[in-house]
């Protein structure tokens, strides 16, 4: 492989010295097979809530493959990452180093490297009619019909030729057309810039990437930093691309599968409700519209989908976003050691701050501070270190016993939230903070948490055994001697 002058980097001693696991994907699949954490379905279940019903109830034990769902020739996947030790795995760390492992990613990107003929266009569809060529799932109750939810969409600024990766759900709405929501982030911005010109913005739509590029895929990192580049960072070497072939695009080369396609600029038409992450739909409206140019795809694909509101789904979000959000603290706040986001939070609007002895002042700081981290938190809890800031009852604890609202409540009002929480006005609602903190200057035993010497140091195993029948006697005799 070669490589570019700005691939040169000093050592660094986070980095993994082996190919990670999560590389790629049909690696992590044999990977996980080898110890009965990947399972095969009865064939033939039904594309209409079959797969996403059995996904839904596999969801977090193992990765599933989903044979001739519909009748269709392409299986289904999914389930990749599922838990937060999954994620950590394939990266090639330990769990506890897994958000300084993604940190570490999003602060030193690797540039791609581009190769011609790839994988992904081992077959290529110009005559596309999607879900003839695909398995695409419809997942909930009132969902408007099938939905592609794991599609990386790469779009490229036409100008500089940098890119952009997010993930969008994707409504089949035509043979060759799909409906996005776009919330207001990246890729709405590169299409705001093109349609003002009057023009489409060129994209594609990696569908079965590895892992590790479905996670740098969420990292949170200024417009204008390519996410593909995090990815090679995550892999430990460039991560090869290829160019699509109708659009200058340039898409992971192990992708199972890639649309390629535009934004139409001028265009909206009906797209939803859909089954999203805080576990509601969201609603129908005029949103916008691509036109799928070309299907490429490997031999025998795989077909990646993503429930949502499954762990998989919530943890793609939460895992960078705390890599992100920890960085971003620990520049204005030293105090800060940790954050969490809870899994009852949906991985998006519950971030917990653990700090350590705050100044007078500081944790209502820490608070505003993290409001303005992203606009989906909603409510911030700030703990002290003695507060396990990944345990929901500890940090629940430390609000029940050391937060009184006259004092410790931070309100804001009228701030920009996340369209998709139902309870806002279109995503406009409330924050709220919660200093759950010791008052700094605080003395003697008021705030001490109890605790028994010696009981962690206790070998229970040594100690304890399962009570006999007639254990009454036996103590009565046992006594008695
Ligand atoms: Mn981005």
């Amino acid at each position: 492989m070669s490589t570019t002058a700005r691939d040169v980097r000093s050592p660094d001693p986070t980095q993994v010295d082996t190919v990670p696991p999560g590389a790629d994907l049909r690696g992590w699949l044999e990977h996980l097979r080898k110890d009965g954490r990947l399972s095969v379905t009865a064939p033939d279940l039904d594309l209409t809530f079959g797969v996403a019903g059995l996904a839904n109830r596999m969801d977090g034990s193992t990765a599933t493959v989903f044979p001739r769902p519909g009748g269709h020739s392409v299986p289904v996947l999914s389930g990749l990452l599922s838990r937060r030790s999954w994620m950590a795995e394939a990266c090639g760390v330990a769990e506890d180093a897994l958000v300084a492992r993604f940190d570490d990613a999003c602060r030193n990107p690797r540039p791609w490297h581009e190769v011609t003929g790839a994988l992904c266009q081992e077959v290529v569809h110009d005559d596309v009619d999607l879900t003839s060529l695909l398995p695409i799932p419809t997942h909930n109750e009132h969902d408007s019909g099938a939905y592609i939810t794991a599609g990386l969409l790469i779009a490229r600024r036409p100008d500089t030729g940098v890119q952009n990766v997010s993930i969008h759900r994707l409504q089949v709405s035509g043979p060759d057309r799909l409906g996005a929501l776009l919330l207001p982030r990246h890729t709405l911005a590169l299409f705001d810039d093109a349609e003002r010109g009057g023009e489409d913005l060129e994209l594609a739509i990696a569908i079965g990437t590895d892992p590790l590029t479905l996670m740098a895929s969420q990292a949170i990192v200024p417009l204008g930093q390519d996410e593909l580049e995090i990815a090679g960072a995550l892999h430990g070497r460039p991560l090869d691309v290829v160019r699509c072939r109708t659009n200058e695009v340039r898409v992971p080369a192990s992708a199972e599968i890639v649309l390629e396609g535009r934004l139409l600029a001028d265009v909206r038409e009906e797209e939803g409700p859909f089954g999203e992450f805080p576990q509601y739909y969201g609603e129908r409206a005029r949103r916008h519209v691509i036109a799928v140019d070309a299907v490429t795809h490997r031999r025998a694909p795989l077909f990646h989908t993503i429930v949502g509101g499954g762990t998989e789904h919530l943890l793609l979000g939460g895992i960078p976003r705390e890599a992100s959000f920890l960085s971003h603290l620990r520049r204005s706040f030293p105090c800060v050691r940790d954050v969490h986001l809870s899994r009852g939070g949906v991985c998006r609007y519950h971030l917990y701050v653990q700090v350590d002895r705050p100044a007078p002042g500081e944790a209502r700081n820490v608070v505003l501070g993290a409001l303005a981290t992203h606009y989906d938190i909603k409510h911030v809890t700030v703990v002290d270190t003695d507060v396990d800031v990944h345990d929901p009852t500890e940090v629940e604890w430390a609000v029940a016993t050391r937060f009184q609202a006259d004092r410790d409540l931070v309100t804001v009002h009228g701030t920009q939230g996340s369209k998709l929480d139902p309870s806002t006005a279109d995503g406009i609602g409330s924050k709220l903070g919660f200093d759950a903190t010791v008052p700094p200057g605080t003395t003697g035993m008021r705030y001490t948490r109890i605790r028994v010497p010696g009981e962690e140091e206790l070998d229970v195993a040594s100690l304890v055994r399962p009570a006999a029948a007639g254990w009454h006697e036996h103590l009565t005799a046992s006594s008695g001697r």
